[in-house]
Order: C-alpha cells, then sequence, then structure tokens
C-alpha cells in the first residue's frame, strides 16, 4: 500500500493531526476580534484576538474543538506563533489606518509559555511589525503558571522586559488563583464570565465579583470582567468601579473589516 508523506494511506481521510497541521500550513486558519471597553467612557480600549479554523469538508471549527489537540500533538506552538505575528501584523495595520491605538491581546497556552524561545518570538514578532511592545497583551490561565512555576516566573520576568503586559486569564474559574497571584507580576486581571453570569441578581455572585474588584485594586492590577451580556451587569459593574469590561454587551468576536469599523466609529 502507498502512503503520502504524513504517513497516512493515499486516498484516505487525513488523520486529525494532520488536518490541523496542514490548516496551520494551508492558510484555513483565520483571527476573530473582540472589543474590551472602559466600563466608565464606553471607548474600546483594547482587542482579544481570537482563532478560528476554517475547515475544508467541515466548515468553521470553535478552537475549543482544535485548541486542546493542538496542545496534546505540540502543534499550538506554530499554531501560536501564527496567531501572535497575525495578531500584531493587525495591530500594526490599525495603526497605520490612523487609528486611535488599542491593545491587542493574544492567548498564550502552556506548551508555548513553557518554550525557551518564547520570548524571542515574541521580539521578533513585535519588532517585525514595528509594534510598540506595550500594546502587546499576552493572556494566560493559572494553570498555565502553575505546572512549572520557577520556569513560569522567569519567562515572565523576561517578558516584562521586553515590555508586553500580562493579564491573568478566566480568573476564579480555577482553583488556585489566588496563588497565581501571589506569585506572579500580572499587570491585569479578567474576572472569567462564570463569576459575571449570575450578577446583578444573585448576593453571593454580587458578593464574590465586589471581592475580586477590590482585590485586584490592592493589588494594583487592572481588572476586565469577561462574558458580560446585559446593561444590568454593566451597571453593577461602573459602581463596583470594575475598570473594563468584554462581551456580548458591546460586540460578538468580528472579522477584522468590522473590529475595523467600530475602531473607525470612535476615532471620528
Ligand atoms: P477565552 O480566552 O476565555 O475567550 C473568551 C471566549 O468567550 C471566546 O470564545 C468568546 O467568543 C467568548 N465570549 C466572549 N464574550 C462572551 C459573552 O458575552 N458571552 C458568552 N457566552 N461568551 C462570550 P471562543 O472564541 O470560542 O474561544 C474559546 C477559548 O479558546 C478561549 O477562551 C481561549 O481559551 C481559547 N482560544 C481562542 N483563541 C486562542 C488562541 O489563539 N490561542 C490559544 N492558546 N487559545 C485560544
Ligand atoms: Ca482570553
Ligand atoms: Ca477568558
Ligand atoms: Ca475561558
Amino acid at each position: 500500500q502507498h502512503h503520502d508523506g504524513d504517513g497516512a494511506p493515499l486516498g484516505m481521510p487525513l488523520g486529525e493531526h494532520e488536518e490541523l497541521h496542514q490548516a496551520i500550513t494551508g492558510d484555513q486558519l483565520f483571527l476573530e476580534y473582540q472589543p474590551q471597553v472602559d466600563v466608565a467612557t464606553g471607548r474600546i480600549t483594547g482587542i482579544e484576538a481570537l482563532v478560528r479554523w476554517n475547515h475544508p469538508a467541515k466548515g468553521r471549527v470553535p478552537p475549543v474543538n482544535f485548541i486542546p489537540l493542538a496542545e496534546e500533538t505540540g502543534l499550538i506552538v506554530p499554531l501560536g506563533l501564527w496567531v501572535l505575528n497575525e495578531a500584531c501584523r493587525q495591530a500594526r495595520a490599525w495603526q497605520d489606518m490612523g487609528l486611535a491605538p488599542v491593545t491587542i491581546a493574544v492567548n498564550v497556552s502552556a506548551k508555548q509559555f513553557a518554550d525557551p524561545d518564547f520570548a524571542s518570538h515574541v521580539a521578533e514578532a513585535l519588532e517585525r511589525h514595528r509594534l510598540q511592545s506595550h500594546w502587546l497583551e499576552l493572556e494566560v490561565t493559572e494553570s498555565v503558571v502553575m505546572q512549572d512555576a520557577e520556569r513560569a516566573l522567569a519567562m515572565m520576568e523576561s517578558l516584562r522586559a521586553i515590555g508586553v503586559r500580562l493579564s491573568i486569564d478566566d480568573f476564579g474559574s480555577g482553583y488556585s488563583s489566588l496563588a497565581a497571584l501571589k506569585t506572579f507580576p500580572f499587570d491585569r486581571l479578567k474576572m472569567d464570565r462564570s463569576l459575571v453570569e449570575a450578577l446583578p441578581g444573585d448576593k453571593t455572585a454580587v458578593a464574590i465579583a465586589s471581592a475580586v474588584i477590590s482585590l485586584a485594586q490592592t493589588l494594583k492590577l487592572s481588572v476586565l470582567a469577561e462574558g458580560v451580556e446585559t446593561d444590568a451587569q454593566m451597571d453593577f459593574l461602573r459602581q463596583a468601579r470594575c475598570e473594563e469590561a468584554q462581551g456580548y454587551r458591546f460586540s460578538r468576536p468580528v472579522s477584522p473589516e468590522a473590529a475595523t469599523l467600530l475602531l473607525q466609529a470612535q476615532s471620528i
């Protein structure tokens, strides 16, 4: 029986691993962008880049269906590098259009963060796209940093030396978020959607969200609420002095063209 270069039998459907490899090298990935807004003014202060896969047969595959596979196979490293470069390229393109600069936020997985070359990849991406480092924010979850704390701390210090910002993502969704805050030099805390969902009706949710916001203030971290969907949630966050918010209330993740329109609308 004949085999192609990847080891899959000729004429057989590719395995998931090969498919994902082709996605990365073959132009099937793209980014959508979701605005992050200042709670007090409503202005867009940042944009999170979220990866999508346009599969040739299955169509649009959401990240929950391929990021875990990418993690297991190590393909997350080239995938993440593509995301980083594409996000920086887009941020540069927006600045070149004369739009008011915003932070571009990129998600970083555990394997990427554990790669000793990661900090130099970040520096290279900034250089290549002539983007000042403070416009790039890297989002990591506590599990990314808690796996090998010593190595993660060294990586964070290298990244801070470059000047990029670091945020703790999905804060409050895990078990040891507090320990991560104590050990690692984050700039920003992103409060998980699960803590925002039941606001403002649920008393326990109000108590927890208020505590997280004041904790962030005490630790001199800026705080952003994720998954904000309603005006009532916004009113609560404004009163509680949460600085920023992200969620369907403002915009779903959108195409680069639609994100450009959102940025243009506030630049006039
Ligand atoms: P995340 O980093 O927590 O991203 C936020 C997710 O919540 C996104 O899902 C977004 O579409 C969704 N979301 C935003 N606002 C709302 C809202 O108001 N309500 C609800 N119900 N959902 C909202 P998405 O795009 O499907 O991404 C899922 C996860 O996949 C991300 O969670 C992140 O962990 C991962 N991911 C996405 N892109 C990348 C990437 O480039 N690299 C890595 N390593 N992971 C990524
Ligand atoms: Ca994120
Ligand atoms: Ca998140
Ligand atoms: Ca999440």
